[in-house]
Protein backbone atom coordinates (compact mmCIF):
# COMPACT_ATOMS: atom_id res chain seq x y z
CA UNK A 1 0.00 0.00 0.00
CA UNK A 2 1.32 3.69 -0.82
CA UNK A 3 0.85 6.55 1.47
CA UNK A 4 1.66 8.86 -0.24
CA UNK A 5 0.34 10.35 -3.89
CA UNK A 6 1.59 13.43 -6.29
CA UNK A 7 -0.72 15.57 -5.29
CA UNK A 8 0.43 15.71 -1.45
CA UNK A 9 4.46 16.47 -3.20
CA UNK A 10 2.84 18.78 -5.88
CA UNK A 11 0.51 20.81 -3.49
CA UNK A 12 2.31 24.25 -2.56
CA UNK A 13 0.63 26.73 0.44
CA UNK A 14 2.69 29.55 -1.04
CA UNK A 15 1.72 28.70 -4.98
CA UNK A 16 -2.14 28.91 -3.73
CA UNK A 17 -1.72 32.32 -1.36
CA UNK A 18 0.79 33.90 -4.03
CA UNK A 19 -1.01 32.66 -7.23
CA UNK A 20 1.82 31.04 -8.88
CA UNK A 21 1.85 28.22 -10.87
CA UNK A 22 3.28 24.66 -9.58
CA UNK A 23 3.01 22.15 -12.00
CA UNK A 24 5.50 19.88 -12.80
CA UNK A 25 6.47 19.00 -15.98
CA UNK A 26 6.73 15.02 -17.13
CA UNK A 27 10.56 14.94 -15.78
CA UNK A 28 9.53 15.97 -12.51
CA UNK A 29 6.35 13.80 -11.92
CA UNK A 30 8.65 11.00 -13.13
CA UNK A 31 11.49 11.54 -10.49
CA UNK A 32 8.41 12.37 -8.21
CA UNK A 33 7.55 8.66 -8.42
CA UNK A 34 11.09 7.32 -7.64
CA UNK A 35 11.43 9.31 -4.67
CA UNK A 36 7.97 7.77 -3.64
CA UNK A 37 8.99 4.29 -4.81
CA UNK A 38 12.59 4.42 -3.55
CA UNK A 39 12.90 6.38 -1.01
CA UNK A 40 9.38 8.00 1.10
CA UNK A 41 7.44 4.55 0.87
CA UNK A 42 10.49 2.21 2.43
CA UNK A 43 10.91 4.60 5.10
CA UNK A 44 7.43 5.06 5.85
CA UNK A 45 7.30 1.14 6.69
CA UNK A 46 10.33 1.13 8.44
CA UNK A 47 9.63 4.06 9.93
CA UNK A 48 5.96 2.51 11.04
CA UNK A 49 5.04 6.29 11.72
CA UNK A 50 3.25 8.71 9.83
CA UNK A 51 5.37 11.26 7.84
CA UNK A 52 4.01 14.68 6.99
CA UNK A 53 5.34 16.77 4.05
CA UNK A 54 5.94 20.14 3.98
CA UNK A 55 7.57 20.77 1.03
CA UNK A 56 7.87 18.36 -2.06
CA UNK A 57 7.81 19.75 -5.96
CA UNK A 58 8.91 23.97 -6.55
CA UNK A 59 8.72 25.34 -9.81
CA UNK A 60 11.33 27.55 -10.24
CA UNK A 61 8.61 30.28 -9.66
CA UNK A 62 7.76 29.19 -6.13
CA UNK A 63 10.94 27.98 -5.28
CA UNK A 64 12.35 31.44 -5.50
CA UNK A 65 9.13 32.89 -3.80
CA UNK A 66 10.53 30.72 -0.61
CA UNK A 67 14.91 31.55 -0.69
CA UNK A 68 15.04 27.98 -2.02
CA UNK A 69 17.92 27.71 -3.51
CA UNK A 70 18.71 28.13 -6.84
CA UNK A 71 20.33 24.53 -8.39
CA UNK A 72 17.40 22.97 -5.78
CA UNK A 73 16.56 19.36 -6.69
CA UNK A 74 12.97 20.08 -5.08
CA UNK A 75 12.74 22.15 -8.95
CA UNK A 76 13.10 18.47 -10.45
CA UNK A 77 10.68 16.54 -7.82
CA UNK A 78 13.59 14.53 -6.89
CA UNK A 79 13.54 16.27 -3.28
CA UNK A 80 10.93 16.59 -0.40
CA UNK A 81 10.86 18.20 2.70
CA UNK A 82 9.04 16.44 6.23
CA UNK A 83 8.64 16.02 9.41
CA UNK A 84 8.15 12.87 11.78
CA UNK A 85 5.79 12.89 14.44
CA UNK A 86 7.76 12.46 17.72
CA UNK A 87 10.62 11.97 16.34
CA UNK A 88 13.49 15.18 15.67
CA UNK A 89 15.28 15.49 11.81
CA UNK A 90 18.71 14.55 13.75
CA UNK A 91 16.96 11.27 14.67
CA UNK A 92 15.29 10.81 11.34
CA UNK A 93 18.65 11.62 9.52
CA UNK A 94 20.05 8.50 11.81
CA UNK A 95 17.64 6.56 11.00
CA UNK A 96 17.94 6.47 7.26
CA UNK A 97 21.82 6.85 7.80
CA UNK A 98 21.63 3.45 9.21
CA UNK A 99 19.09 1.76 6.49
CA UNK A 100 19.69 0.31 3.26
CA UNK A 101 17.80 2.83 1.60
CA UNK A 102 19.40 4.31 -1.13
CA UNK A 103 19.59 8.48 -1.11
CA UNK A 104 20.79 11.41 -2.63
CA UNK A 105 21.17 13.59 0.23
CA UNK A 106 19.71 13.42 3.51
CA UNK A 107 19.84 16.71 5.72
CA UNK A 108 18.46 17.85 9.07
CA UNK A 109 17.26 21.19 8.17
CA UNK A 110 17.33 24.07 11.37
CA UNK A 111 16.26 21.03 13.34
CA UNK A 112 13.06 22.01 11.49
CA UNK A 113 12.28 19.77 9.43
CA UNK A 114 14.31 17.00 7.21
CA UNK A 115 15.16 17.00 3.34
CA UNK A 116 15.57 13.79 1.56
CA UNK A 117 16.44 13.71 -2.08
CA UNK A 118 16.83 10.93 -5.02
CA UNK A 119 18.88 11.13 -8.04
CA UNK A 120 18.48 7.63 -9.70
CA UNK A 121 22.04 6.80 -10.75
CA UNK A 122 23.57 9.28 -8.78
CA UNK A 123 23.13 8.83 -5.07
CA UNK A 124 25.80 9.76 -2.98
CA UNK A 125 23.81 8.58 0.72
CA UNK A 126 24.81 12.22 2.27
CA UNK A 127 23.64 12.77 5.64
CA UNK A 128 24.35 16.27 6.77
CA UNK A 129 23.25 18.95 9.52
CA UNK A 130 22.25 22.33 7.92
CA UNK A 131 22.14 25.13 10.53
ZN1 LIG B 1 14.25 20.57 1.02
Amino acid sequence: MLNFTISELVKSDTAAKSGLNNTPDINSLDNLLDLIYYVLQPLRDKLGKPMVITSGFRSPAVNKFVGGVSNSQHLYGQACDFVVNGMTPKQVVEFVKNSDIEFDQCLNEYNQWTHISYNKGHNRKQALTIT
